[in-house]
């Protein structure tokens, strides 16, 4: 008989996840589990800010996927997802096609850009190994160059971060501590920098607790962090941003403007024509793409709402995880026609944002934490996530050790 095919599409956490479960759960003869990853490596999305920072080597933040999946049963292959045909239970990849009987698609987040104008052509995101690379390679581009310049440019060593929410705060935290070194490796004073945050809302990090929030904010200005709270991105130019602040316009000259304001599922799920917010799927409870049982969507690219404020989850590794654990069991409970699906109802531990190397600020089981029992939290969690998918032998690899 023929083995059911299971396609995978994206090796990040939920993606991981759920092939690592799904090993676990199936037989090598009940199934046929096929992984598809743009890249041969997973990245930890989470630590990206500090790999664009410079603060942790890009290659501290990857592993690769043979090393987690070992060779069988799992198909692995290394290519680029373009589309998918539901009706046709295709996948069109760059380079071939597969057919699935049963699909997960786990592909992850886009940059959410509201179509500001400039954005796509001038700004950086915080999005992949490629994308961290070439941040921390501009940002040190521009204060190699400084000194060099006999009419020096101003610009060049302003570093404008748009959007205070979890990433853009995180990544302020590491420059808060890659900028000082920066200016001592090219002779530069650090009065001549300037670090600058747009939030649109009225508050940083907002629905966030209040006194975390003073905490954190206090926390950057001391490092040299300007905010400009209230006032909207409106335009991304060549040399900078155009903001507009009750009605005002103002160009704020900038050699980096780093857009960090929010997310969308992936394009690939909007152009398959599945039923979605924003790039996102409202799944049912069972995590299926509604109308297609045989389509499970997770992570960034999925919706669950939250029945108690009747709001969207936002999108975190946390729930991606969540979401792998039940996939598999009811992908595989799908194929064994045995045994019971299992409702996703995520379960939220907390949040804990990192403020550079040795402080944070979070709320976890109801707790308050700040300072360096966030931070050594912060490193539990990170830890915590390697060993859901790769054990202990990932963690001793890649975990972080350094708590103070
Ligand atoms: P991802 O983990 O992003 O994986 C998607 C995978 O799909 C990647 O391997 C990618 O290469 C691959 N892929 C993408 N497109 C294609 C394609 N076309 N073809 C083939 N492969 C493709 N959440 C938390 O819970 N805690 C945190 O501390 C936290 N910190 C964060 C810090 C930063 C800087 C950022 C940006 C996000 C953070 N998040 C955090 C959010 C979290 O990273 C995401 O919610 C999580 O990564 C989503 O998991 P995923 O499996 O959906 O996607
Ligand atoms: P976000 O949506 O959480 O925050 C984006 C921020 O940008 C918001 O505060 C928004 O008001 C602001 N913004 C939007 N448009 C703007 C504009 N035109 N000008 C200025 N500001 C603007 O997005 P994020 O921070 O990228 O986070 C994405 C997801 O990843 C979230 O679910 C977040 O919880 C998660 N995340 C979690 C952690 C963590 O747990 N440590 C870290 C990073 C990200």
């Amino acid at each position: 008989m023929r083995k059911p095919k299971i396609v995978v599409l994206g090796a990040g956490y939920g993606g991981l996840i759920t092939v690592t479960r799904l090993q676990k759960q199936l037989g090598v003869d009940e199934a046929e589990i096929t992984l598809v990853n743009k890249n041969d490596y997973h990245y930890e999305t989470t630590w990206l800010h500090e790999a664009s920072a410079g603060t942790l080597h890009h290659d501290r933040a990857r592993y690769q996927i043979k090393d987690i999946i070992g060779n069988t049963p799992v198909n692995f292959i290394k290519d680029t997802v373009i589309s998918i045909n539901k009706e046709t239970k295709k996948v069109v990849l760059k380079r071939s096609e597969l057919t699935y009987d049963y699909l997960v698609i786990s592909l992850g987040a886009h940059p959410e850009t509201f179509g500001i104008k400039g954005l796509k052509e001038y700004a950086f995101g915080i999005t992949s190994i490629d994308s961290a690379r070439h941040l921390r390679e501009h940002i040190e581009y521009q204060f190699a160059i400084y000194n060099t310049e006999t009419q020096k440019k101003a610009e060049r060593l302003t570093i404008v971060v748009g959007g205070a929410g979890f990433t853009g705060i995180e990544f302020l935290g590491e420059l808060g501590n890659r900028v000082p070194e920066l200016c001592k490796e090219y002779d530069i004073d650090f009065k001549n920098v300037r670090l600058i945050c747009v939030e649109a809302a009225p508050t940083a990090l907002p629905g966030f607790d209040p006194e975390l929030v003073n905490y954190a904010v206090n926390y950057l200005q001391n490092k040299g962090v300007e905010f400009k709270i209230g006032t909207a991105i409106k335009e991304c130019i060549i040399d900078g941003i155009i903001v507009t602040k009750d009605n005002q316009t103002e160009t704020i000259k900038a050699g980096t403007v780093v857009w960090a304001a929010g997310v969308r599922g992936h394009s690939v799920v909007e152009e398959a024509g599945f039923e979605n917010m924003r790039g996102r799927v409202k799944v049912d409870r069972f995590l299926r793409a509604p109308g297609h049982e045989d389509v499970y969507v997770i992570g960034d690219c999925s919706l669950v709402i939250n029945e108690e404020i009747n709001r969207p989850f936002p999108p975190t590794a946390q729930i991606a995880m969540q979401q792998g654990e039940v996939c598999a069991n009811n992908v595989a409970v799908a194929i064994q026609k045995r045994g019971r699906m299992m409702t996703f109802k995520p379960e939220i531990k907390g949040s804990v944002a990192s403020l550079g190397e040795s402080d944070a600020v979070g709320v976890v089981y109801g707790k308050k934490l700040v300072g360096s029992r966030a931070s050594f939290m912060k490193k539990v969690i990170d830890n915590r996530a390697l060993y859901m998918i790769g054990g202990p032998s990932l963690v001793l690899k890649k975990g972080k050790f350094k708590f103070l």
